[in-house]
């Protein structure tokens, strides 16, 4: 029996998109460990080389992370690793303020034992990363954590927002983070992971609103918002 060489369509699409996924992963989990600083420039050759696949399958990556806002893209100038502005950081802690206390619902509403160990599975590596002192472990779990919420509520659609609101919230922290400070305060995930465990939505909304409050607290957006007076820095 003759067996055409090329694969038939849908399985070649299905490699194609699959290829594209992972290099999309490696660079968001690159941009989670703080590995890839905002305004990075991504040079679609090199990415071509590093990830041995074409620079269109580079530039097809690059145009959805530019479409999430994770990237910036410049006519004539290329690809860099967005840079969020102090109000675009408001609006995602906005986002995420609406957004999160729903997932704890929906989650809870749908809770099984497996999704409380799989939440559980995820604490002990925390655990574990802040242990070893890890930080760059420490920084890409914490965000995870947010996903993984969003990822076990089982909206695919909310799950995916997460994941752009936590790739930026990365960006943001790089950006306007204290230099000794890592995102997400240890024990806080541990306190709403007990709190889905008892089914208790109430407890564990609050404790989300806090937690944000604490991430968004710790960054310094209004001194970033002020712009030099330079007439009024040289006139005395
Ligand atoms: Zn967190």
């Amino acid at each position: 029996m003759a067996l055409s060489a090329r694969k038939p369509l849908p399985q070649a699409r299905l490699d194609r998109e699959n290829a594209n996924d992972e290099i999309y992963e490696r660079i968001l989990v690159a941009i989670f460990e703080h590995r890839l600083p905002p305004g990075t420039k991504l040079v679609e050759e090199r990415l071509a080389e590093i990830f041995a696949v074409s620079r269109a399958r580079v530039r097809e990556v690059l145009a959805r992370m530019a479409h999430e806002q994770i990237v910036e893209l410049y006519p004539q100038r290329g690809a860099y690793v967005a840079k969020p502005t102090p109000q675009q950081a408001h609006d995602v802690f906005e986002a995420r303020r609406l957004i999160e206390p729903a997932l704890l619902r929906r989650l809870i509403a749908t809770l099984t034992p497996e999704r409380v160990a799989r939440l559980r599975q995820h604490q002990e590596l925390e655990v574990d990363a802040r242990r070893r002192d890890d930080k760059r472990t420490i920084v890409r779990l914490s965000g995870e954590f947010h996903t993984l919420l969003a990822d076990l509520a089982g909206n695919s659609a909310l799950a995916r927002s997460m994941r752009e609101l936590s790739a930026l919230t990365c960006l943001i922290i790089f950006l306007y983070d204290a230099p000794t400070a890592t995102s997400c305060r240890a024990d806080e995930h541990g306190e709403i992971i007990d709190a889905i465990a008892k089914r208790d939505a109430t407890r564990a909304e609050k404790l989300m609103l806090e937690h944000l409050a604490h991430i968004e607290g710790s960054l310094k957006l209004d001194t970033a918002t002020q712009e030099v007076d330079l007439e009024a820095v040289f006139s005395s």
